[in-house]
């Protein structure tokens, strides 16, 4: 990731996917050899005192910039959306197109998650033993949650105390913070642009530290990973290693569907234009953002591609590109919707209609205030399963084979925003001007 990776030699993705392999296969030999793994005293000890405290110090240094992190990328997101909607006409459109290709993308992901259920299949008794491992204070906020917070947010959304759900964030006080965080950036976009320089400058500051210690915590992730990995191999052996099979080729085909039907269709009815021809245009945009896992990292291309290639008017592209590479992220939604899901589906945490539809409303807000960089979007995920009784330690099952899925969402969440860029200059009458649809 970033600066850090980039002087050494061997990329931190491949070292985080070594300790993935190596964990799976050391903890998946040790269940095996060790007939009934879960049960080993000798393989328990390793597991307490070495990979529990070891996975735990990475995935801790993810969820402590949880607040910080949340709060500043909401704000500033919403915040831009919100100067955008005052630009007018071109905001408006901006933004109604995210919601709705941001909805249609976590559609499509929940509809699969619920059709494949790829979480299911594991064994009562396998579920309690990977509970019994997670560490004791996990098991004490779980018990936390169930029964009712004091002071609670009113309609469990709207926080009477917005520090007090700060400071129970990762044991369900998310989505009032949420909450907190729109009214704030909806309230910060509309004061006097002088006034709110100085507080828009401070959560600048607080995004890109927090996005610091995100690179941090990723350092450790090959070790954390494998720390992570071997312990749940050690415990629960084959049946998980099918469900996480089943959960990566879901999202892959749910990315492809939003893809390769989704965009077309507002490609071909809302640009009026030839969706392939465009996805053709837009290539070194695409494999750019597969290479960074980055939408921030991609934005220069996409500018200068938008313009050149894809002919979008230069003040269009500009707004789009730029305000989207924040707030809109469709793959990254779908993602996050697949997720919580399949990690509930995993832990046997029954999901009501209601539930599910308050996923689906949690991942298109996440998906604004994830930051475009790699991996940003765990620490959303983090706080969010913890709302539904799923221990925040359960990203650690997933995060191994994150780096596929990362690239391929973050293809999505660029080309969709090309894919706006080019709706709003077709809805806004301009003419696209590239040598080939001239032609
Ligand atoms: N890597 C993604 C992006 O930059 C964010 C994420 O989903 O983790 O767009």
């Amino acid at each position: 990731m970033g600066p850090m990776s980039d002087r050494r030699k061997t990329p931190l993705h491949t070292k985080v996917f070594i300790g993935l392999v190596l964990g799976a296969v050391l903890g998946g030999l040790c269940q095996v050899l060790l007939a009934d793994g879960s049960k080993n005293a000798g393989l328990k000890w390793v597991n307490d005192t070495l990979m529990t405290p070891v996975g735990n110090v990475f995935l801790t240094m993810i969820f402590m910039i949880v607040v910080p992190l949340l709060f500043s990328a909401l704000v500033l997101g919403v915040a831009e959306i919100g100067t955008a909607a005052k630009v007018g006409r071109i905001g408006i459109r901006a933004l109604v197109l995210t919601v709705v290709l941001s909805s249609i993308a976590v559609g499509i992901g929940v509809a699969g998650v619920n059709l494949v259920r790829p979480g299911d299949g594991l064994s009562p008794e396998s579920r309690q033993e990977l509970l019994a491992q997670i560490d004791e204070g996990e098991a004490t906020k779980r018990g936390a949650l169930e029964t009712a917070p004091q002071d609670p947010p009113v309609l469990g959304i709207v926080p009477r105390n917005p520090l007090l759900e700060a400071t129970r964030a990762l044991s369900g006080g998310i989505m009032p913070l949420m909450f907190f965080a729109l009214v704030f950036g909806i309230a910060l976009s509309q004061i006097e642009a002088e006034k709110a320089l100085p507080l828009r400058q401070l959560m600048e500051g607080l995004f890109a530290v927090s996005l610091r210690i995100i690179e941090y915590a990723m350092a450790l992730a090959p070790l954390g990973v494998f720390a992570l990995v071997f312990r749940t191999a050690s415990i629960l052996g084959v049946d998980a290693l099918a469900a996480f099979g089943k959960y990566v080729l879901l999202v892959l085909a749910a990315l492809a569907v939003h893809m390769f039907v989704t965009y077309p269709l507002a490609l071909r009815f809302v640009a009026k234009r030839n969706p392939w021809q465009f996805f053709r245009q837009v290539r070194s945009v695409i494999l750019t953002a597969f290479a960074t896992s980055s939408s921030n990292a991609t934005l220069p291309v996409a500018l200068k591609v938008a313009e050149e290639e894809a002919g979008i008017p230069r003040d269009i592209a500009n707004f789009v590109l730029t305000v989207g590479a924040t707030a809109n992220q469709n793959g990254t939604a779908l993602f996050e919707g697949i997720t919580i899901l399949f990690l509930c589906q995993f832990f046997g945490v029954p999901m009501s209609l209601g539930d599910q539809f308050a996923v689906m409303g949690l991942s298109i807000v996440a998906g604004i205030g994830t930051a475009g960089v790699p991996g940003g979007a765990w620490p959303m995920i983090a706080s969010i399963i913890v709302r539904f009784g799923v221990p925040g330690t359960a990203i650690g099952l997933v995060l191994g084979i994150d780096r596929i899925l990362d690239m391929s969402r973050t293809t999505l969440n660029v080309v969709g925003d090309m894919t706006i860029a080019a709706c709003v200059a077709t809805m806004e009458g301009r003419p696209i001007e590239t040598p080939e649809e001239a032609a």
